[in-house]
């Protein structure tokens, strides 16, 4: 990708950057012309985009994070100072704002295939004799890779940039997840194809989640109460259906590409002759391909080569499911053909699965932080793959019937790298009538409270909050939510364990004498603590409903709430129907919030916060808000280009007081755009849609007309003289 020349030269430039920005702030950025701000950005981009291919295509960072963080923010700073030189690939623009509906529907450029697939170096002897006689050759010379075990994806750039990212759907028709793939850093937002004379390219790849951080993210799911993925193919494909790019970036997943699928000119079979030289084209254009990509000169050279990675595959940081075998010669890829399936040029060697048969004893049912029940396998003891397995999750009671898992039940284990232990499904052969069905409790295991299942989740939960397995964390959580500063994990443990808390509404009845009996508790912190709970009661109404910990309520859906409905009384008085069909909530969140209030616990404690003097209601100023009228609700609008009178910042804030939802890109869903000087790649997008784009000038005469009804905004009119 880079010479060593260019190497040091971007070298040269980082440090140099690294020293230009140091003790730089925004009045310093906002004082450049556009033209310095805009050559001072593309060499920030420059660099930033090489330390992202140092450090994740080739795991070999130059720089440390902190000079990386610097240089990110400094580009950040600077483009927020001068909105109108953001280009869409900055490195800046990985991740646009989460969206509500459908993924669009797409095309794919050339069908996107499966593999047939061989079990043995017998069936790998006979498909490469059919290769042979296909194209009546004596030897044929193939190209061995990985088979990532992920979801597959198909990477659009055109001129050079990045435009599109879709599943492979059907293999024909997939979805456009382009917002969650410019997420992933490894796949670079723009790439050098023209250099090879190719104006437009379709690539294929495969997202996968590290094994690493497949591990950490469940263990991080098993604390929160959320359902386990079962392995990282899973979490890979669940991810890139987020609607939350945000979110998506967190997760940590990773691209290999291995196949050019098509281009404008075509150069397969031309300018590229082998597959080889299409891995090594993409390379060379700062992708990440597969770390293994042998040659081999006959079909006893591709067999010793995925025998040995059979024997290496655990150490590699991915799951792999097999091999995959190509010609590597393209120009016999067109001769060869495909059958109604797959290409008859590919083929997969799928490894054996490393499993084990046990009895499965009996099932354990635990309650995580937000209530759900998960099922565990106990097991006899046995060895898959070199570690002991006596436990494994079933994960929720779907898992069970879909696979008819009875207690008692002899039953397959599998293990794949760092994948928790997996049960494949019972030996139906070895029963012997004596299998008890597997049960969900009706009680919940710890507290007794009866459990409910919500929509649309196949996790069964149990439902009261005062259960002592989640009381600790949403303790921690209310605290949280509702800034109670001292009440963190080591106070509720405290509390806890003296029995001073049994349920959220305990915090409004504590006793300064019971507190200073506490090891540790002086007057000072004692009084702290109490005056922060007190202070608790007069956070907004929206705030509390967010504290509740209601499952499917975050901030967001709380707001909607509070907007909505005055008190809690409110709230609940009204039907399943009318929740589901307030926009934004849906039928998931209403039957939760409904599940809620039907539990004779939550009921109780509400009522004992109420007694203690906190109310579920708006606060005044909540009430004031609402009265306002909002104009723009429902709009979703963009702005592009300079503005003469605000700030990006600054309109976007005077949208979101009119109740509209400013967002970053143009999409069908945008309601309006405004256009300032110098418009970007926005403007284009908005004309190619037919969205309605309006000037600077339109948009302050409406704003003018909106100031009557609304204060705030005649206000800051007001201050920037256009009133
Ligand atoms: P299957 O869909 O199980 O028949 O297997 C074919 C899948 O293997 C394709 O959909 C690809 O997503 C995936 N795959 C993983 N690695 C490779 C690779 N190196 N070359 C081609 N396909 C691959
Ligand atoms: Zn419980």
């Amino acid at each position: 990708m880079y010479s060593v020349q260019e190497e040091k030269e971007l070298q040269k430039l980082t440090d140099e950057l690294l020293k230009f920005i140091e003790g730089k702030d925004r009045s310093y950025w906002k004082r450049l012309n556009k033209k310095e701000a805009e050559e001072l950005a593309e060499k920030l981009r420059r660099v930033i985009r090489y330390h992202d291919y140092k450090y994740y295509v080739q795991a070999n960072p130059v720089i440390s994070d902190y000079q990386y963080d610097k240089l990110f923010h400094a580009l950040e700073d600077l483009e927020n100072a001068h909105p109108e030189i953001v280009t869409p690939d900055s490195p800046t623009q990985r991740i646009s704002p989460a969206f509500t509906g459908e993924f669009e529907k797409v095309k794919h450029y050339a069908e996107m295939t499966s593999l047939e697939n061989t079990y043995s170096p017998n069936d790998l002897k006979d498909w490469d004799r059919r290769v042979r006689e296909l194209l009546g050759k004596e030897t044929v010379e193939y190209i061995v890779e990985p088979k990532f075990d992920g979801a597959s994806v198909e990477l659009v750039y055109e001129k050079d940039l990045l435009v599109r990212g879709a599943t492979r759907g059907d293999g024909v028709y997939g979805e456009d997840i382009t917002m969650n793939v410019k997420t992933i850093k490894s796949i670079p937002l723009r790439a050098p194809f023209s250099k090879y004379g190719i104006n437009l390219i379709s690539i294929r790849g495969e997202v996968i989640m590290p094994k690493s951080v497949f591990k950490r993210l469940n263990e991080e799911r098993e604390k929160q109460g959320l359902p386990l993925f079962a392995n990282p193919r899973n979490a890979a494909a669940g991810t890139l259906r987020l609607k939350n790019p945000a979110e998506v970036a967190k997760r940590g997943l990773d691209c290999y590409v291995y196949q050019i699928l098509y281009s404008e000119p075509k150069k397969l079979c031309s300018d590229i002759k082998t597959q080889k030289e299409a891995l090594e084209l993409l390379s060379n254009c700062g992708f990440k391909t597969p770390h293994i990509q042998k040659v081999c000169k006959n079909i006893d050279e591709v067999i010793e080569t995925v025998l040995k990675a059979q024997e290496e595959r655990e150490s590699w940081d991915f799951e792999a499911d097999g091999m995959v075998i190509k010609v590597n010669d393209i120009c016999a890829w067109e001769k060869l053909g495909e059958t109604m399936h797959h290409p008859r040029w590919a083929v997969a060697y799928k490894f054996p699965a490393k499993q084990a048969v046990t009895k499965l004893v009996d099932v354990v049912w635990q309650v995580g932080r937000t209530g759900a029940l998960t099922p565990v396998a106990i097991l006899e003891p046995v060895e898959v793959g070199g570690v002991i397995v006596s436990r494994a999750t079933l994960f929720n009671p779907d898992f069970i019937r879909m696979k008819d898992i009875r207690i008692g039940d002899y039953v397959i284990v599998e293990r794949a790298g760092e994948t928790i232990p997996y049960i494949v499904g019972p030996v139906v052969e070895r029963r012997t009538g004596e299998e008890k069905e597997i049960e969900v409790p009706k009680n919940c295991p710890v507290c007794g409270a009866p459990i409910v299942k919500e929509l649309d989740e196949a996790v069964p939960r149990c439902p009261n909050i005062n259960c002592p397995a989640q009381l600790k964390e949403h303790l921690i959580y209310w605290g949280k939510v509702l800034d109670i500063k001292g009440l963190g994990e080591a106070t509720v443990n405290q509390l806890m364990r003296k029995g001073l808390v049994k349920s959220i509404a305990d915090l409004y009845y504590l006793k300064k004498e019971d507190l200073l009996r506490l090891p540790g508790w002086g007057l000072r912190k004692t009084q702290n603590l109490l005056e922060q709970i007190e202070k608790s009661k007069g956070a907004p109404f929206w705030k509390k409903l967010t504290a509740l910990g209601i499952r499917h309520v975050g901030e967001k859906t709380a707001q909607l709430l509070a907007k909505r409905f005055r008190n809690l009384e409110e709230l609940k008085g009204v039907s399943f129907t009318e929740l589901a069909s307030i926009p934004g909530i849906g039928p998931v969140t209403a039957t939760s919030i409904k599940n809620f209030f039907k539990a004779e616990q939550n009921l109780e404690m509400i009522k004992k916060l109420e007694k203690a003097g906190f109310k579920f209601e708006r606060t005044e100023e909540e009430e004031r808000e609402q009265e306002l009228p909002k104009p723009l609700a429902g709009q979703n609008v963009v702005f592009t280009g300079e503005l003469g009178n605000f700030t990006r910042r600054e309109a976007q804030h005077i949208v979101e007081l009119l109740g509209g939802n400013p967002t970053n890109s143009v999409t069908r869903r945008t309601s309006f755009v405004v256009v300032g000087k110098n418009p970007g790649s926005k403007y284009q997008r908005a004309q190619k849609l037919g969205i309605k784009m309006i000037h600077e000038e339109e948009f302050i005469n409406m704003l003018k007309e909106f100031s009557k009804v609304n204060p705030e905004v005649r206000k800051i009119l007001e201050e920037k003289g256009l009133l």
